[in-house]
């Protein structure tokens, strides 16, 4: 048993937290699993650098993040830059895409004969600075992996995580944890970037971000809450006490902000503040329907959840495992 999964079990005493050590530890990323994906990172890096000699592949989101499953994809970013330029189409494509709908254009592939799946984006460096931030988050506070594994699954199994069908991005879900650990009275996590300020500079030289914060020691909270206890508190916290019509989630400043009249909050149903770049992550729900969908899964599942106080009353985890 690995010394964390130790130190995990103080957190765990009761039969719902522990069902949760238990799925997070049957649905982690493993290190085979990393390492698979880093042989393919390099050996498509060494690929690249035959055409664009300074181009650089980066892993990002829940594989480099800490909060990944043995089943999540591989996000990459190709960093070209200086002179090297795109192909006249591909920067063509890339604008038009920027204006019509605000994303980035990514291309998906898979590796032969494998079911391992990759999302590379060009150029959308801020994917880089969060990956890291969110990483420190992870490893900040010991619940941190586990309650955010879980909060993924139960969204997923009940259909409200999938930005394309205007639902809510892995990304958004995991802002949506760290907030409402942030906020608690009695906090599990702080504002990193509020206490390590340089570490998370945003203007930084991409290749130093992966070094700026290897060295933040674990955050100290008196807060000793076990996970099914924060886990039943977050459906709580976004079923009830979150006011999605006055409020935007800001991870940045560990607070929720007034929502202002700016374009990027006006007319939106969520607004969760995206830490460097400070636009919406959330912008994918635009759908009332999807909006009542989502609220109304926090309530159920807060409600059952609350009551019974057993995770598979929300989440089939033995179907999961
Ligand atoms: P999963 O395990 O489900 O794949 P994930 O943590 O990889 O989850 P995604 O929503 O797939 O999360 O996003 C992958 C990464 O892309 C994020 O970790 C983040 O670095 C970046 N990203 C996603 N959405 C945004 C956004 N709106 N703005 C900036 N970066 C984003
Ligand atoms: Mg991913």
């Amino acid at each position: 048993v690995p010394e964390s999964s130790n130190s995990l079990q103080a957190y765990a005493k009761d039969k719902l937290s522990g069902q949760m050590v238990e799925l997070f530890e049957a649905c982690q990323q493993q290190t085979s699993d990393l390492d698979r994906k880093e042989r393919c990172r390099a050996r498509l890096q060494q690929d690249i650098q035959r055409v664009y000699a300074v181009a650089r592949l980066y892993l990002t989101g829940s594989s480099m993040n800490g909060l990944g499953c043995r089943s999540s994809d591989a996000d990459l970013c190709l960093v070209l830059k200086g002179n090297v330029s795109m192909s006249h189409s591909l920067q063509r494509a890339v604008i038009r895409t920027h204006l019509i709908r605000a994303k980035v254009p990514i291309l998906r592939f898979r590796e032969r004969g494998s079911d391992l799946e990759f999302d590379l984006n060009i150029n959308n460096t801020v994917g880089i600075r969060n990956t890291f931030l969110l990483r420190s988050y992870a490893y900040a506070d010991l619940r941190v992996r586990p309650m955010i594994l879980v909060v993924k699954k139960w969204a997923r199994h009940n259909q409200i995580n999938d930005a394309s069908k205007g639902t809510l991005s892995s990304y958004t879900l995991v802002l949506m944890v760290l907030h409402y650990l942030q906020t608690l009275n009695d906090p599990v996590l702080p504002s990193l970037q509020r206490d390590y300020p340089e570490c998370f500079n945003p203007v930084m030289d991409i290749d130093m971000v992966p070094e700026g914060p290897k060295h933040i020691p674990p955050y100290v909270s008196t807060n000793q809450s076990s996970l099914g206890e924060l886990f039943i508190g977050f459906l709580k916290y976004y079923a009830t006490d979150f006011r999605w019509d006055k409020q935007v989630i800001s991870v940045r400043e560990a607070r929720a902000l007034p929502k202002t009249s700016s374009h990027e909050w006006r007319n939106k149903y969520i607004c969760v503040e995206e830490p460097f770049e400070r636009n919406n992550v959330a912008r994918a729900v635009h759908e009332k329907i999807k909006f009542n969908a989502i609220k109304t899964q926090f309530a159920e599942s807060c409600r059952i959840l609350h009551g019974r106080k057993d995770l598979n009353s929300i989440l089939p985890v033995r179907a999961i495992i």
